[in-house]
C-alpha cells in the first residue's frame, strides 16, 4: 500500500508558475506568504524571480519544504538592449555563484542611484519627498518604480499605479531615468554561469517589430538563452498564442509565469495560468521534478 509520502502524481501544467515576486523586490507578500498562497492555489512548482536580487529564496525554500511544493531559485534581471529595458528571467540558478551575485550587486548599485535621480527629477515637478517615500515603501530592499508609483498614489498625485507610470515613470515621462542595466549577453552569461536557464520574460510587453524580435532572439540564442515566456500573466490570450508559435519556430523552450506581485495587483493570480499550447517544450522538461512531489490535498482549488 502506498502512503502519502510515496504516492507520486504528474503535475498538471497549470501547477507551474515560473515568474513571481515577493517584497524582497516590488511584490507585496513576504516569500513565505507567497509560497503559502501558491500552495493554496494549487501551484506545485514555483519560481521566485525577484528583480535583480535573490535574497528571498532561502525563506521561500523553507516555506516550500514545509508545504511539500517545489521552489525553483530564480531572478528577473534588468537588461538594456538597444536603449530599451528588457527582462531576462533566470531559472534553477545556483545562488552561490559569484559571477551572478556580483552582476546583480552592480545592478542594485545603479538602481539605488536611479532611485535618487528619480526623486530629484520629480522634485523639479514639485513633488517633494518621492525618494524618501519610495525608500520607506521598499522597506530596505531594492527600490523599484513600483514603489514610486505607490508613493504617488498614496500622496494623491495620481489615482492609480497605471496613471503613475503613464504620467511620471514610463519612458519619456518626467520621472523616467534611462536604464544602464546589464547587457543581454551579461545577463544570460550570469545565469548560465550559475547553472540556470535564461528566459525572455513577457516578450509581448516590448512591442518589438518582427525584425527587432528576430534580432533579439538571434542574439539571445547566440549568447546561450534557452527559453521564452510563452504564457505570461501580463499577456493577452492572443499574445500567448503568438509567442507559442514564435517559440516553436525559433526552437526555444517555453516558460509560463504569472508575474505575480501581490493580491492587490491586476494581471493574473497564482495558479491561474493556461496550459502551455501543444507542441511547446516546457523549460522544466529536463528538471528533476516530475513525479517527485507529494500529492496535494487541495490541488484542485
Ligand atoms: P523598475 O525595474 O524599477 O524599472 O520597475 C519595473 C516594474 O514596474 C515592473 O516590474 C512592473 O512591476 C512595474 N511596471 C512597469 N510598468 C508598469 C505599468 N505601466 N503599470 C504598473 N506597473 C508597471
Ligand atoms: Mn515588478
Ligand atoms: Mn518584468
Ligand atoms: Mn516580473
Amino acid at each position: 500500500m502506498s502512503n502519502s509520502n510515496s504516492i507520486t502524481v504528474p503535475i498538471p501544467s497549470h501547477g507551474y508558475d515560473m515568474h513571481t515576486h515577493s517584497l524582497r523586490s516590488d511584490g507585496t507578500l513576504t516569500p513565505s506568504e507567497l509560497v503559502q498562497r501558491a500552495h493554496v492555489a494549487g501551484v506545485r512548482v514555483l519560481a521566485l524571480t525577484d528583480h535583480d536580487v535573490t535574497d528571498g529564496i532561502a525563506e521561500a525554500q523553507d516555506a516550500a519544504c514545509r508545504l511539500g511544493i517545489r521552489l525553483i531559485a530564480g531572478v528577473e534581471i534588468s537588461v538594456t538592449w538597444q536603449s530599451q529595458t528588457l527582462h531576462i528571467v533566470g531559472l534553477n540558478i545556483n545562488l552561490e555563484r559569484p559571477e551572478l551575485q556580483q552582476g546583480l550587486a552592480r545592478l542594485r548599485e545603479f538602481r539605488q542611484w536611479r532611485a535618487e535621480e528619480i526623486g530629484r527629477r520629480l522634485r523639479k515637478k514639485r513633488i517633494e519627498g518621492a525618494y524618501e517615500g519610495a525608500a520607506r515603501l521598499a522597506q530596505g530592499t531594492i527600490i523599484s518604480r513600483t514603489h514610486f508609483a505607490r508613493f504617488l498614489v498614496d500622496q494623491g498625485y495620481v489615482r492609480g499605479s497605471q496613471q503613475a507610470f503613464k504620467q511620471f515613470l514610463a519612458r519619456g515621462k518626467p520621472g523616467h531615468v534611462p536604464g544602464r542595466w546589464a547587457t543581454l549577453e551579461e545577463a544570460v552569461q550570469w545565469i548560465v554561469s550559475a547553472g540556470g536557464q535564461a528566459v525572455v520574460a513577457h516578450p509581448a510587453r516590448y512591442k518589438l517589430s518582427v525584425g527587432k524580435l528576430r534580432q533579439l532572439l538571434g542574439e539571445f540564442r547566440d549568447c546561450g538563452g534557452a527559453a521564452i515566456e510563452v504564457i505570461s500573466g501580463s499577456h493577452t490570450p492572443d499574445a500567448n498564442r503568438h509567442f507559442s508559435d514564435v517559440a516553436k519556430e525559433h526552437d526555444f523552450l517555453a516558460s509560463a509565469g504569472s508575474d505575480y506581485h501581490g493580491p492587490e495587483k491586476t494581471w493574473t493570480d497564482l495558479g491561474r495560468l493556461p496550459a502551455l499550447p501543444d507542441g511547446c517544450i516546457p523549460v522544466w522538461q529536463d528538471w528533476d521534478i516530475k513525479n517527485t512531489l507529494k500529492p496535494q490535498i487541495n490541488a484542485d482549488i
